[in-house]
């Protein structure tokens, strides 16, 4: 019977009917994939797809990014909802500071951005500062930091109705009255804003698994099924802490001629190797090229040699997977 590489256990062939891919689906397709067939179980392919690559597509930069460079239609666009790890912020015009969110928008088709109902207040450089209603300051906090409540612009609503704006204010003794309606310009093509991501564990773990996928692929089941691959396989499945740091990013490309800030080929990259003590085994995996996640697959590893090093390049303009070493 087969063995899953992630749970380990022995299961009959039923219990694999699922395809699992080095690199999730929700990233592109691409001639001659990576898949993985008889060797991830259905019931951890089921959990990853529900748990770790759901949170990685729909609620990183890397996830975001599949609409900006039409990876998926704007259609396809689902918003992670509250508690999202993806903060974005307007840089400029005049709501500037405050607030947004992604959705679909069926009128024009297109993903777009929407303000979150949050409360400005205006600062001693007559510029509004917003606070989600989760995050209101309380009067004392904003009288200590010179806010001028007195102002006839001192508060600024968004996306909230008059009432219920006061009840959320008077909670935190501060008195609205309201003087007007600000109305919005008429919106631009597109507005420079800045996005704040916070990468956890849920997300880490869904890096490490391409990694780890991409081992398992090349270097088969019989390897990845030793017992010192135990500390990344648990990490991974049940999310247990390694004891050491598994993954860290690092904004250097993976390809040596492109650079930290500035344009670098459009397509994902995965590599693996040995480290440079000869015993361990490093992992590289970069979606959309942009951030670089370097894994630490196996430490101190005391049996024999083989030949780990290894690097593609998942092109997303010719939907093919390009090996690095004959490229
Ligand atoms: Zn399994």
């Amino acid at each position: 019977m087969p063995r899953c590489a992630y749970c380990l256990d022995e299961k009959a062939d039923e219990h694999f009917r699922k395809t699992e891919h080095v690199l999730p689906l929700s990233f592109g397709t691409f001639e001659n994939n990576f898949t993985l067939r008889g060797t991830v179980c259905d019931e951890c392919n089921q959990y990853f797809g529900n748990h770790l690559e759901l949170a990685l597509a729909r609620d990183t930069f890397e996830g975001h990014s599949r609409f900006t460079y039409g990876v998926k239609d704007p259609e396809e666009f689902r918003p992670f909802g509250r508690g999202s790890r993806i903060i974005i912020k307007i840089l400029e015009g005049p709501f500037e500071g405050a607030y947004v969110y992604r959705e679909y928008s069926p009128e024009t088709a297109n993903v777009i951005l929407r303000p979150l109902p949050q409360v400005g207040f205006l600062n001693s450089s007559d510029k509004y500062e917003y606070f989600l209603l989760d995050d209101l300051p309380a009067e004392s906090q904003l009288r200590e930091r010179s806010f001028n409540l007195k102002h006839r612009r001192a508060i600024c609503g968004i996306a909230i109705d008059e009432d219920a704006l006061r009840a959320k204010l008077a909670e935190k003794g501060i008195d609205f009255r309201h003087h007007g309606e600000f109305v919005a310009p008429q919106k631009s093509e597109s507005v420079l804003c800045e996005v704040e991501g916070t990468i956890d564990q849920q997300i880490f773990r869904a890096i490490a698994k391409v990694a780890f996928n991409y081992l398992l692929y090349w270097q088969g089941p019989e390897f990845l099924l030793e017992t010192p691959f135990n500390l990344t396989r648990r990490y991974i499945r049940y999310g247990e802490n390694p004891g050491y740091k598994l993954i860290a990013v690092r904004d250097q490309a993976i390809l040596a001629d492109e650079p930290v800030v500035g344009e670098r080929r459009l397509g994902h990259l995965i590599t693996s190797n040995w480290a440079g003590d000869g015993v361990s085994i490093v992992g590289q995996v970069s979606i959309f090229n942009w951030a670089t996640y370097c894994l630490s697959l196996l430490r101190d590893y005391a049996g024999g040699r083989r030949d780990l090093k290894s690097g593609h390049f998942f092109d997303l303009s010719s939907r093919r997977i390009l090996d690095l070493e004959t490229r």
